[in-house]
C-alpha cells in the first residue's frame, strides 16, 4: 500500500486527508493520506522517508513551502517562478517539487465562472499563497494586479510590469465598484475580522476568499448578502488535491472523481 502525507505546523486543521482518502476508497486505489506534524529542522528526516520509500510522496503546507525547496533534486520551473512548492514526487531516484496552488486556483475560477482576463484584479496580501495566484492570474490575461501588503517590501519584492505594491492601508483609494478582491491574507479565519472595511464591498464586485475554514468569511458573507459574486477557497483547495493526486500517479485520475459528491463530503468536515 502507497503512503503519502501532508506536512506541515500546524496540521491539524488540514482537509487534506479527508480529500485524499475519499478519492483513493472511492476509485480503489491502494494507499493512504495522513497528516504530519513536522518541525522545520525535521524536514532532512522526511525528505529520508520519501527517499527509501516508506512515503511515496508529499504534500507541503504552512510553513515549508519554501524551505524544502533546497532539499529536493529537481524544482518543476512554474514552481520555481512562483517560489514555493506544495508537492514532492519521487521519481526513482530524484525527488522533484512541483506547485499546485496556481492551477488549483484557476481551475476554481474557471468551474465558477469567474474570468479576470483583461481586467484589473487586486490582491490582498503577498505570501506564499499569494505567489501562486499572482502566477495563475497572469496566466488568465490580466491586465493589472494592484498587490497590497501589510508589510509593503514583500510586496515589492513581487513587484513586475503588471504587478503594481501597495501598503494595505491603501485599499480604500484602490477599491472600485465593480472590482475583482482576492484575500489571500488568514485574516477572517480565527475571528469574524475582514481584510476589507465592510462599507467598501459593493454588489458589483467579486469578492474570492482562499480561506474555506469558516466556510464563509465575513467579507463574503456580506458580499453574497447583497448581491456580489463570492468564491470561497474551498474549490481552489480541492483542484490543487485533485492535480496532486494526478502527479503522483501519472493518470488523469482527477477525471473520475465526482467533485460535487467530494466537496459535499469535505463540507460535512468543515461543520
Ligand atoms: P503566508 O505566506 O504566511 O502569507 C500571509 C500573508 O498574509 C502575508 O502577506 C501577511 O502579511 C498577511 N497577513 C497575515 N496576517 C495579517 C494580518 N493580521 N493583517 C494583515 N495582513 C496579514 O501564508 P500563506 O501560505 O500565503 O497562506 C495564507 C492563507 O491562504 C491561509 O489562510 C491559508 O490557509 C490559505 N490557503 C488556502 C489554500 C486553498 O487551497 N484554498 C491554499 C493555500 C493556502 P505580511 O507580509 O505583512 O506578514
Amino acid at each position: 500500500m502507497k503512503q503519502f502525507a501532508v506536512i506541515g505546523n500546524p496540521i491539524g486543521h488540514s482537509l487534506s486527508p479527508y480529500l485524499h482518502n475519499f478519492v483513493y476508497n472511492s476509485l480503489g486505489i491502494d494507499a493512504v493520506y495522513e497528516r504530519k506534524r513536522v518541525l522545520k529542522s525535521e524536514l532532512p528526516q522526511i525528505i529520508n522517508l520519501i527517499k527509501n520509500g516508506d512515503l511515496s510522496g508529499i504534500n507541503v503546507t504552512i510553513p515549508h513551502k519554501e524551505n524544502i525547496m533546497e532539499y529536493l533534486d529537481n524544482i518543476n520551473p512554474r514552481a520555481r517562478s512562483i517560489g514555493a512548492v506544495n508537492i514532492i514526487i519521487n521519481n526513482g531516484n530524484k525527488l522533484i517539487g512541483n506547485n499546485t496552488d496556481w492551477f488549483g486556483f484557476l481551475m476554481a475560477l474557471k468551474k465558477n465562472r469567474i474570468d479576470p482576463a483583461n481586467k484589473e484584479v487586486i490582491v490582498l496580501g503577498a505570501g506564499g499563497t499569494a505567489k501562486a495566484i499572482l502566477f495563475a492570474l497572469k496566466q488568465s490575461g490580466v491586465n493589472k494586479i494592484v498587490l497590497l501588503n501589510r508589510t509593503l517590501q514583500k510586496a515589492e519584492e513581487l513587484k513586475e510590469d503588471i504587478v503594481f505594491p501597495y501598503p494595505l492601508t491603501h485599499l480604500a483609494k484602490m477599491i472600485k465598484n465593480d472590482s475583482i478582491i482576492i484575500n489571500t491574507t488568514p485574516i477572517g479565519m480565527q475571528s469574524a475580522q475582514s481584510p476589507i472595511d465592510l462599507g467598501l464591498i459593493h454588489k458589483n464586485q467579486t469578492l474570492i476568499d482562499v480561506i474555506y475554514t469558516p466556510f464563509e468569511t465575513a467579507f463574503l458573507k456580506l458580499g453574497k448578502k447583497i448581491g456580489a459574486k463570492t468564491l470561497n477557497g474551498l474549490d481552489m483547495f480541492i483542484y490543487q488535491g485533485l492535480t496532486s493526486i494526478d502527479l503522483w500517479f501519472g493518470k488523469d485520475i482527477s477525471n473520475q472523481v465526482n467533485f460535487t459528491q467530494l466537496k459535499t463530503y469535505l463540507e460535512s468536515k468543515l461543520c
